[in-house]
């Protein structure tokens, strides 16, 4: 019996990208045609048209119009990078065995998707990452900035693959896994990981941006960050309660040293009181504020609802089908 071919959907988001678009869909169209062996001619690459203003969309369209092989979702609105690739990855999910999403820029090498696939056919994988080798063709300022930025975000306990953007192949259940956590605010890159399943990485040269400029200037980066490690780790929280601690500490030896101080005739009246006053009160006042954090961290973990756990397999499942093939 002839196994299968995999369903492969790419997911591409795409805001205001009309100057890259027409090259991004000729080379992914070439990807798809070398792949055609390989996939499913079910298989689709699908634009999300993140609320762009210029022509994205009519050119999307068009691409439709043209080749079967194209397809499209158009968001309401400009909701952001993360937003529209989860957009896409749930509506594709159904339809899809594997999907792969990328930039639409072209800065991801997309002969990285052959061994992405093999990863997962041949090697089971449900997450295969996308990683870039070296940054040596972004501009020092942006490799600095990109390679603090992920450094940073492990400190703060938002867990990332380190140099690896959301270019990445995920397998229907995973997809099934992520489409489990209900955050609002979301963050792919820290989410993904906790799915778990087999993972696998997948190493490729990092391109300069085809045509057209970044979508994520300093600030949005900025912004990417505080929002990646305040929706992933209450860690920022426990520092207050540390520093809270630390600083009480101090005002003990403060008192300490203020008291013998005073009785010993160096100080001049009221600075022993205002010393202890103000390092005692500020050190209980921090310990107090982490406390409080530390529950309002709780609450906020439950709010989010996550799952507590996906499960890989079912031993019982397997022999239900393995019943059912035999009656
Ligand atoms: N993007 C999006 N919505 C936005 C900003 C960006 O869908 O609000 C898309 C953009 O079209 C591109 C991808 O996200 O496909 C990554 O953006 P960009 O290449 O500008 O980021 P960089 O590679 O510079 O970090
Ligand atoms: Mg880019």
């Amino acid at each position: 019996m002839e196994t299968q071919k995999t369903i492969l959907y790419v997911v591409v988001p795409c805001y205001n990208e009309e100057e890259v678009l027409p090259e991004t869909s000729k080379q992914l169209r070439e990807k798809y045609l070398e792949l055609k062996e390989q996939i499913s001619p079910l298989s689709r690459i699908v634009f999300v048209n993140d609320g762009s203003k210029d022509k994205t969309w009519e050119i999307i369209c068009k691409l439709h119009e043209e080749d079967p092989c194209f397809s499209g979702i158009n968001l309401s609105r400009n909701r952001g990078h993360q937003n529209a690739l989860l957009a896409g990855l749930m509506t594709v999910k159904k339809y899809c065995d594997v999907a792969i999403s990328m930039d639409a820029d072209l800065q991801d090498d997309i002969n990285a998707i052959n061994e992405m696939l093999n990863k997962y056919e041949k090697e089971g994988c449900d997450i295969v990452y996308g990683v870039r080798r070296k940054r040596n063709k972004d501009t020092f300022f942006k490799r600095f900035t990109a390679e603090s930025f992920y450094k940073f975000m492990n400190t703060m306990g938002a867990n990332t693959v380190y140099n690896h953007a959301d270019y990445r192949l995920m397998s229907k259940r995973a997809l099934e896994g992520l489409s489990e956590f209900h955050e609002v605010n979301l963050f792919l890159r820290g989410i993904v990981p906790m799915i778990g399943y087999k993972t696998d990485a997948v190493y490729y040269e990092r391109k300069e941006r085809f045509a057209g400029e970044s979508k994520y200037p300093l600030k949005k980066m900025l912004s990417f960050a505080m929002e990646g490690i305040t929706s992933l780790s209450v860690k920022p929280i426990r520092w207050i309660s540390f520093i809270g601690l630390g600083v009480f500490l101090v005002s003990i030896i403060m008192l300490i040293w203020s008291v013998v101080g005073y009785f010993r005739g160096l100080t001049i009246p009221g600075w022993a009181s205002l010393m202890v006053s103000i390092w005692g009160i500020g050190g209980l006042v921090l310990l107090a504020l982490g406390i409080v954090g530390e529950y309002i961290g709780k609450i906020y973990l439950e709010t989010k609802g996550r799952p507590r756990y996906i499960v890989d397999e079912f031993l019982e499942e397997k022999r239900d089908e393995y019943n059912e093939k035999e009656t």
